[in-house]
C-alpha cells in the first residue's frame, strides 16, 4: 500500500501524502511538494521573500493576509522568523519616542554617579 507520509510540511513539519500524480501535476500545485495546505505555502512564501529581502515591512504585510492561528505548532526555525518579523514591529512603535529618551535619561545619570564616586 502506498500509504505512507512522503512528504513534510516546511512550515508546520507535519507529514502529508504527496501522491505521484500530484508530483507530475506540480506545475499546477507546486505547493504540494513543499508543504502539506494552501494556507501554509502563503506562509512559506512570505518567509522565502523575507529571507531574501530582508524587508520586515513587506514580510508583515504578507503575513497579514495569512492564517497564523496555528502559529505554535509552527517548526521552531519558522517560529524563530516569525518572532523576528513581528517582535520588531513592537519596537520600532515604542523606540522613537520613549526609549531613545529613557537611555539619555541613563546615561547622563550614570555619568552623575561616577563624577560623585571620583570626588
Ligand atoms: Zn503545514
Amino acid at each position: 500500500m502506498s500509504e505512507q507520509y512522503n512528504a513534510k510540511c516546511d512550515i508546520c513539519g507535519k507529514s502529508y501524502k504527496v501522491c505521484k500524480a500530484c508530483q507530475g501535476t506540480y506545475l499546477y500545485q507546486p505547493w504540494r511538494t513543499v508543504v502539506d495546505t494552501r494556507s501554509h505555502y502563503a506562509i512559506y512564501l512570505a518567509l522565502t521573500e523575507y529571507s531574501n529581502t530582508k524587508n520586515k515591512t513587506i514580510a508583515r504585510e504578507e503575513l497579514s493576509k495569512c492564517d497564523l492561528s496555528e502559529r505554535d505548532t509552527f517548526n521552531e526555525n519558522i517560529k524563530i522568523v516569525l518572532d523576528e518579523i513581528f517582535n520588531d514591529e513592537k519596537k520600532a512603535d515604542i523606540e522613537p519616542k520613549t526609549l531613545s529618551k529613557k537611555s539619555s535619561t541613563t546615561s547622563t545619570k550614570i555619568k552623575q554617579d561616577k563624577n560623585k564616586n571620583i570626588e
